[in-house]
């Protein structure tokens, strides 16, 4: 591990001198230009790629780039996610866009990264079809993007640098946060689950956990920069710890985080039921930092379809855990993902999913139909249920989710809770949005000076998935 921690500290120096260098060379290039560089960031998909964007950014923003939202910038990044076949899809649109920008700007360079990019059949295509690129790189090295960019200033041609894997976790990145008051921490990286469905590790590679110190260090540095609130982020939080030379468990991280002065509010994402321990659940229930909302994908509620996504749970198993964790946390707010269609899934199968449905009363759940992906097991399985069939089950799985959210979610009506001020809010900038500790929203009238403060409000009125409320 000493070895390993030099290598990852000799890494992190080595790109801090390539960005030094870079910065003095594109400064060159502002004068001859006589104006600033811009730089355009487009991020798909999940937190973790938003995470992994916000450190791209700070990179970009180190070297002298400055941020636009047009993507006639001089320096596009595109971080792509490939969870679903429609993601790929929605990347290849933009790429076909971005032909006639470089064609008014020759100087203008293109970047795709994220787990599309760890795709040897997607590198293919692109290096084909779309030869206006400049970088390809995965999900492995972001922290290289420096002496990528200084690789094709000093070279012709197409810079592709794509990891298998690695063990590398390489700290004391810049990163350039969206929020002043809230942020995400990643506490490791990777996916050792293989849900049969699941590209995520195929692209994110085998499960690596940050050493605890390095976490407690940036969370402490994030406070003392006013950051309030964290996100603790991993594929599979549950079995953070794990690959640590000295093993801990993510119910002990989490006491560790909760001793830090200035946190206020800590979450986390995404937890596997399989690996939810009575540790962590008896740590959340005598938090008084830890939020009360927990994201507990269940993906199915067949015992058979279970299986078959190899989840390593059954119907019974998940709603057992649930009566432990509301039994220790009456407040607990509870979401999940539920995948519909799943190949083998019958309409018995799915009844009982909306059977499980019925018993958690989620406050919420992000409902998918199954995204086939090539090279995962489920992909080569044959479907024993027409389009039809999946599409109505897909509706009705919503409309039971929708009308149970719409109870649970007004059961606060009348009282008076406090909120995190996250901004104005988007369909009407007169009013604030502001999230509960339980992750539900409120909006409600206030001066934009209010942002990143904590607020009682009374929660006026429930309209389903968010209250309209007034300061108190
Ligand atoms: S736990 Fe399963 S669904 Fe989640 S990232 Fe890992 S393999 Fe994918």
């Amino acid at each position: 591990m000493r070895v390993e921690q030099n290598v990852n500290e000799l890494e992190a120096m080595r790109q801090h001198e390539i960005m030094e260098r870079l910065k003095v060379r594109l400064d060159k290039k502002k004068q001859e230009l006589g104006r600033p560089l811009t730089y355009c960031s487009v991020c798909f998909g999940c937190q973790m790629n938003a995470k992994d964007s916000e450190k791209l950014e700070g990179i970009l923003e180190k070297i002298g780039y400055e941020r636009t939202e047009s993507e006639e910038a001089d320096f596009l990044i595109m971080n792509t996610c490939t969870v679903r076949e429609n993601a790929n899809l929605r990347v290849y649109g933009r790429l076909g866009q971005l032909k006639k920008y470089k064609k008014k700007n020759p100087d203008m360079m293109i970047a795709l990264c994220g787990c599309m990019m760890q795709e040897s059949l997607v590198v293919e295509k692109i290096k084909q079809s779309y030869r206006h690129v400049d970088i390809i790189f995965g999900t492995h090295n972001v922290f290289k993007l420096a002496e990528l960019i200084e690789n094709k200033l000093d070279n012709d041609g197409m810079i592709i640098d794509i990891w298998e894997g690695t063990t590398e976790i390489v700290e004391d990145l810049p990163s350039d946060r969206k929020y002043d008051f809230k942020c995400g921490v990643n506490i490791m990286y990777g996916c050792n689950n293989f849900c049969t469905y699941c590209i995520v590790p195929y692209v994110r590679g085998r499960e690596r956990s940050r050493k605890p110190e390095d976490i407690i260090k940036e969370i402490k540095s994030l406070v003392a920069d006013g950051v309030s609130e964290v996100m603790l982020l991993g594929q599979n939080v549950n079995s953070y710890g794990k690959n640590l030379e000295e093993p801990i468990s993510f119910a002990t991280l989490l006491q560790q985080v909760e001793q830090i002065e200035g946190l206020k509010r800590i979450r986390f994402m995404t937890s596997h039921p399989k690996d939810l321990s009575d540790e962590l659940i008896e740590v959340m229930a005598n938090s008084t930092k830890i939020c009360k909302h927990l994201h507990l994908p269940m993906q199915s509620g067949s015992t058979k379809v279970l299986n078959d996504m190899n989840r390593r749970y059954t119907k019974e198993d998940y709603l057992k855990l649930v009566e432990k964790i509301k039994t220790a946390i009456p407040d607990i707010s509870l979401t999940t993902d539920i995948i519909v269609g799943f190949p083998t899934e019958t309409e018995e199968d799915f009844m009982d999913t909306i059977d499980v449905v019925k018993k958690v009363r989620f406050d919420s759940a992000f409902t998918f139909i199954y995204s086939k992906r090539t090279g995962t097991p489920a992909a080569t399985m044959e479907f024993v249920a027409s389009e039809e069939e999946i599409k109505d089950r897909f509706n009705r799985l919503l409309e039971e989710v929708q009308e149970i959210a719409k109870e649970t979610c007004s059961k606060d009506e009348g009282k008076i809770m406090e909120v995190l001020v996250e901004g104005l809010d988007e369909q009407d900038e007169s009013l604030l949005t502001g999230r509960l500790s339980n992750n539900i929203l409120v909006h409600f009238p206030g001066e934009a000076s209010l942002i990143g403060m904590y607020q009682n409000v009374k929660l006026k009125e429930s309209k389903g998935f968010y209250y309209i409320g007034e300061m108190v």
